[in-house]
C-alpha cells in the first residue's frame, strides 16, 4: 500500500492499495471517533456490484444509504437536493460524515453535499473509477451540473480521506477504464516524463505505482493552487479543445476520449508555434493508440473554436490554453480568443 499525504486547507492520507477496503471502518473510527455515524452516497452500478462489501467493511457503524442512478445525467441539483433532504431526514450532524462509494460523480455530487449541508461536513471518498483515483477524489474540488453547463455550482471542500482500493477496478467495462488513461497519460505529458515511458507497459494488471503518481502530481499541483487561480490550470492540458468536443458532440463523446484528441490538437499546435519538437505529439499519439484512445476528432476547427469558447467571455479576451515544451514539462500560454480557430487549424494538420 503507499500513502501519499496532502497538505492543503485541509491535511489528509490518500491511501491506495490492494484489498484495502476492508480498513475503512477502523480508519473512519479513528478519524471520526466511535460514535460518528455515515452517510453512504453511491450509484446503483456500484451498489449492485460492491454495496454489500462496502457495509461489511463499515461492520459496527450505524449507515444510512443513499443510491441514485449511475451517470452524469444525476450529476444535477435536484439529486443534489434529495440528497440534503435525505441528510437531514436521517438527522446527520456535524459530527456524522458522508462516504462518496463510486467514480467522479458520485464524489463530485457526494463531496458538494458535504461542503454545504450543515454548512460542511466530513467526508470521505472511496474512488471506484480510474478517473476518480487519480483525478476526481484528490484535491477538493465539488460540483452539479446546471443546464447552462457542467461544473457550474460547487464548492471547494477537502475530504477527510481518499481510500483507494483499486481492486475494484477491476469490474471496469474497458471503455472506461481506458477514457480514465486519458488522463494519467496526461500527467506524464504535464510533469512526468517517467510516467509517460512507464505507461508503456500494462497497467491495468497492477496500476498501484501509476495512481501513486498521477496522485502525487496532482496533490503537489493543489497544494500550490488549491483554488485554481495559477498552476493548477496545468491539469486542463488537453481540456480546451476537449470541452470543445464534448459539445460538439452534444456530450456522446466521452470526457477521456475528447482529452485524448485534445492532447494531441494542442501538442501539433505547440510545435507550429514553435515551443516543442514535433516528435512529442508523435510519441503522445502513439501512446493513446496502445491505450485504446482516439488521437483525433471529426469535427472542424471552426466548431471546436465556436463551441470552446461559448461559455467565455468573447469580446477582447485571452485564452490560456496549456501547451507542452517536452514530455514531462508544459506551460500557460495565453492567446487572444481571436486566435483559437487558427491554433486548432495548425493543431489538426498532420
Ligand atoms: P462516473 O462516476 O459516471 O462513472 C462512470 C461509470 O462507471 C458509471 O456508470 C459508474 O456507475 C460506473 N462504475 C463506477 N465504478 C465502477 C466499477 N468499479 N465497476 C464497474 N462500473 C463502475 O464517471 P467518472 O468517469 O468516474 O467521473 C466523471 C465525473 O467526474 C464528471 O462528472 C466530471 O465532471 C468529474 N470530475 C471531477 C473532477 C474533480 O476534480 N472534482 C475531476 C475530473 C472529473
Ligand atoms: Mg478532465
Amino acid at each position: 500500500m503507499k500513502t501519499i499525504q496532502v497538505n492543503a486547507s485541509k491535511k489528509y492520507d490518500v491511501c491506495i492499495g490492494k484489498n484495502i477496503l476492508g480498513e475503512l471502518g477502523t480508519r473512519v473510527r479513528s478519524l471520526l471517533g466511535t460514535h460518528a455515524r455515515i452517510a453512504i452516497v453511491t450509484d446503483d452500478t456500484v451498489n449492485a456490484l460492491y454495496g454489500a462489501a462496502l457495509e461489511q467493511a463499515l461492520d459496527g457503524i450505524d449507515c444510512v444509504k443513499f443510491v441514485f442512478p449511475a451517470g452524469e445525467a444525476s450529476k444535477t441539483i435536484s439529486t443534489y437536493s434529495a440528497l440534503l433532504e435525505f441528510l437531514a431526514k436521517n438527522q446527520l450532524t456535524r459530527t456524522d460524515a458522508i462516504v462518496a462509494f463510486g467514480g467522479g460523480v458520485v464524489g463530485d455530487l457526494a463531496g458538494f453535499a458535504a461542503a454545504t449541508y450543515l454548512r460542511g461536513i466530513p467526508f470521505i471518498q472511496v474512488p471506484t473509477t480510474l478517473l476518480a483515483a487519480v483525478d476526481s477524489s484528490v484535491g477538493g474540488k465539488t460540483a452539479v451540473d446546471l443546464a447552462a453547463g457542467k461544473n457550474l455550482c460547487g464548492a471547494f471542500w477537502q475530504p477527510e480521506l481518499v481510500l483507494c482500493d483499486y481492486t475494484l477496478l477491476d469490474t471496469l467495462p474497458d471503455e472506461i477504464f481506458s477514457d480514465g488513461m486519458a488522463e494519467v497519460i496526461k500527467y506524464g505529458m504535464i510533469r512526468d516524463e517517467n510516467l509517460f515511458r512507464r505507461l508503456h507497459q500494462p497497467v491495468r494488471t497492477d496500476p498501484e505505482d501509476v495512481i501513486a503518481a498521477c496522485v502525487s502530481i496532482k496533490r503537489d499541483i493543489v497544494q500550490e493552487d488549491e483554488r485554481d487561480c495559477g498552476i493548477r490550470a496545468l491539469l486542463n492540458f488537453g481540456h480546451t479543445a476537449a470541452h470543445g468536443i464534448e459539445l460538439c458532440s452534444d456530450y456522446q463523446i466521452p470526457h477521456g476520449r475528447a482529452v485524448a484528441a485534445g492532447m494531441v490538437i494542442a501538442s501539433r499546435g505547440a510545435h507550429k508555434l514553435g515551443l516543442c519538437e514535433g516528435d512529442i505529439a508523435d510519441k503522445l499519439c502513439d501512446l493513446l493508440t496502445l491505450h485504446d484512445l482516439p488521437t483525433q476528432c471529426n469535427f472542424s476547427p471552426r466548431q471546436l473554436a465556436d463551441a470552446a469558447l461559448s461559455d467565455k467571455k468573447r469580446a477582447g479576451g485571452n485564452i490560456t490554453l496549456i501547451l507542452p515544451e517536452k514530455i514531462g514539462h508544459c506551460i500557460p500560454y495565453k492567446i487572444p480568443v481571436t486566435h483559437l480557430e487558427d491554433f486548432f487549424w495548425a493543431g489538426m494538420e498532420q
